[in-house]
């Protein structure tokens, strides 16, 4: 019981929104910082310009779970967002941490690191708190890439993903690895990374066009019973999404095909639907929508946690796209 309330203590759903530093670019063109932010709301300050072309500027309200500016460590960032779902990942609870934003707006720079500290945390409790009950933990990196999945520990094998009438969703042939210390997590956490696409033109150009799923699974043997296949505790879900910007409706100038805008406004709409209807109980969750819903679907079943990082710029020159992002966060909650 004591358990049960450990796991009803923590929100189902919390969303944060963390402002990233000027960069020198936005500096050398002489780029505002637009956002001015509060520990848990901020104002957007969008300059506009009137029709005898005068500007004036409307200011854009918005309160979230939290609100961690420019100043604030990736260590603050885990405090608030990660840590006090690890606990209730051995209560058999799924829980997923998700980064939204448009390229360029801090999601890698502030998903690469949780997963590692996550991880600490969880041998830790495995170590010291649930010490010799039997639990493993596994982890797995994969992306979705124009709908299809690749392994981002087995050379971006293509994977195929399977429902086993148990309303379980198994990933054909995906990877697993059993971490006990924190080096072999560090290591492949760093060879996942190293293997999301990267294109001809730069790192950013092509990551921001897929989204990358990092898997921490708990495991525990049937009553101790080492012979039989461990079964999954809980499992805690980190996912770089594509760049927000990506999915808007206007297909830029880049290379981008039609279909692949398409697939990643579909995902985007269709996570958004999943975690709205988590928060309000409703027995149909619309997982189906799109290809990163339907690999999510343990996560968006049962007793399951979202917490949901939306990354902004600060710049004047980002106003449209850190407005997206603000609206879509605010319509998650
Ligand atoms: P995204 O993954 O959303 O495309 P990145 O995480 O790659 O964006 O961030 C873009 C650039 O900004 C990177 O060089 C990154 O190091 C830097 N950056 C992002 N967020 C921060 C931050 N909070 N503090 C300092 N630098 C940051
Ligand atoms: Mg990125």
């Amino acid at each position: 019981a004591a358990d049960r309330e450990k796991v009803n203590s923590v929100a189902k759903i919390k969303v944060v929104v963390r402002k990233r530093p000027l960069n020198k670019k936005e500096l050398a063109k002489n780029e505002e910082d637009i956002i001015e932010t509060l520990s848990n709301s901020l104002v957007v300050h969008e300059t506009k310009l009137k029709v005898d072309l005068t500007e004036y500027v409307e200011k854009h309200e918005f309160v979230f779970d939290a609100v961690l500016n420019e100043e604030v460590s990736n260590d603050e960032i885990y405090r608030e967002t990660v840590e006090p779902i690890v606990p209730i990942i051995f209560q058999r609870t799924k829980a997923t941490c998700f980064a939204y934003g448009q390229t360029g707006s801090g999601k890698t720079f502030t998903m690469k690191p949780l997963p590692l500290k996550a991880s600490r945390d969880i041998l830790r409790l495995m170590h010291h708190t649930y010490r010799n009950q039997g639990f493993q933990l596994f982890v797995s990196f994969f992306e979705i890439y124009g709908g299809k999945l690749f392994d981002l520990l087995s050379d971006r094998k293509k994977l195929f993903m399977r429902e086993d009438g148990k309303q379980q969703v198994c990933i054909v042939g995906l990877q697993e690895y059993r971490a006990s210390d924190v080096e072999t997590i560090k290591d492949l956490i760093e060879k996942g990374n190293a293997t999301r696409s990267t294109g001809t033109t730069g790192a950013n150009e092509e990551s921001s066009r897929s989204h990358a799923i990092l898997q921490l699974a708990i495991k525990r043997s049937v009553d101790g019973n080492e012979s039989k296949p461990p079964r999954v505790v809980g499992k805690l879900s980190f996912i770089d999404l594509a760049g927000s910007e990506r999915g808007a409706d206007t297909t830029d100038n880049y290379k981008q095909t039609r279909m692949e805008g398409a697939e990643i406004n579909k995902s985007l709409l269709a996570l958004k639907e999943c975690i709205r209807a988590l928060d309000n109980d409703q027995g149909h969750i619309p997982f189906r929508g799109s290809k990163l819903t339907e690999v999510l679907r343990d996560s968006f079943m049962g007793n399951s946690r979202t917490v949901m990082i939306s990354c902004i710029s600060p710049s004047s020159g980002s106003c449209e796209h850190t407005l997206n992002t603000l609206r879509y966060a605010d319509r998650v909650k």
